[in-house]
């Protein structure tokens, strides 16, 4: 595996990989890679000759007083565990390749599959910024297939409708968020966390899986289910920031359960702010809903 840090040095290192009609994938991360990272990045190897990853702790997208500073940055590991699971490619430049002086351009999916949730907690600049990088990176790599994680469901459907919108030829691919065993989704901010909160931090799975019950049960009332869901997580000593029932694809608040539905949710546990999601598929719902 070879680490590069410019455009330039990318884009020559894909050259004869591309005239050899090989297939390239792109996985786009900040790092401190986990099980998470490499289940996206073993996907991609399956399904391309090529996969590159890239690294790179996107400044534009934390709020002022959020956790840029104190992100995890371990490039060295990174780079180990990258090339341990078949990656080709690590791009990693500095905030200057990406944003060069005079950096002037925004991408916008505007409207409401940007202004619930994450938009409303984080900022409506937060998901501007990452179709902004995400939209370079395609640009940069130029891929057949890009890979991201259902741990942030919003995100991967704000980069679909991009990708749709602007004619983007690449395939977005989806793979499901990995856990550790005892069902917290890993995240590279779980290593923010004591023992005692990454204890408290499982009260975001066991509303899921309380929600869940309520919808295996028969409960078809999504404020019904979103109130269950955070009165778990109240329950078990955790604030929810939002927990809201929507349309997988739209972001679209739902009253009633009616096929598959997103339930997303977000906390923090100390200072640490955690999200996670589960879909939720009633009788109704058709078999395979997947969009492309
Ligand atoms: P990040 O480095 O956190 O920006 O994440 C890079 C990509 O990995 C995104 O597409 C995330 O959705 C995905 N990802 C992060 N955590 C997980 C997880 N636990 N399971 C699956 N995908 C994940």
């Amino acid at each position: 595996m070879r680490t590069v840090r410019t455009v330039s040095e990318l884009r020559a290192a894909l050259n004869a990989p591309r005239r050899a009609q090989q297939t390239i994938a792109l996985v786009p991360t900040m790092g401190a890679l986990h099980d998470g990272h490499r289940a996206l990045m073993r996907h991609a190897a399956t399904l391309c000759d090529v996969v590159v990853v890239s690294l790179f702790v996107n400044p534009t997208q934390f709020a002022p007083g959020e956790d840029l500073d104190a992100y995890p940055r371990h490039e060295p590991r990174d780079a180990e565990i990258a090339a341990e699971t078949g990656v080709d490619l690590l791009f990693a430049p500095a905030t200057a390749e990406v944003y060069p002086d005079g950096f002037a351009t925004t991408v916008t999916v505007a409207g409401e599959l940007t202004d619930v949730l994450e938009g409303v907690s984080r900022g409506a600049e937060h998901f501007a910024a990452v179709t902004t990088v995400v939209l370079k990176l395609l640009n940069i790599v130029d891929p057949e297939i890009a890979v991201f994680g259902q741990k942030d469901a919003q995100q991967a459907a704000v980069v679909r409708r991009m990708v749709r919108d602007l004619d983007v030829a690449v395939r977005v691919e989806v793979c499901p968020t990995v856990r550790d065993g005892d069902g917290l989704a890993l995240s590279s901010r779980n290593a923010y966390m004591s023992e005692s909160e990454r204890e408290r931090a499982l009260a975001l799975k066991r509303a899921l899986e309380a929600a869940e019950r309520e919808v295996a049960g028969g409960e078809r009332d999504a404020g019904h289910v979103a109130a269950c869901a955070r009165g778990e997580m109240s329950r078990l000593g955790v604030e929810p920031e939002y927990v809201e029932l929507v349309d997988p694809q739209t972001m679209r608040p739902l009253s009633t359960l009616n096929g598959e539905a997103l339930l997303a949710l977000a906390a923090r546990v100390g200072r640490t702010r955690l999200i996670d999601n589960t879909l939720l598929r009633t009788a109704s719902s058709k078999t395979d809903s997947t969009p492309s």
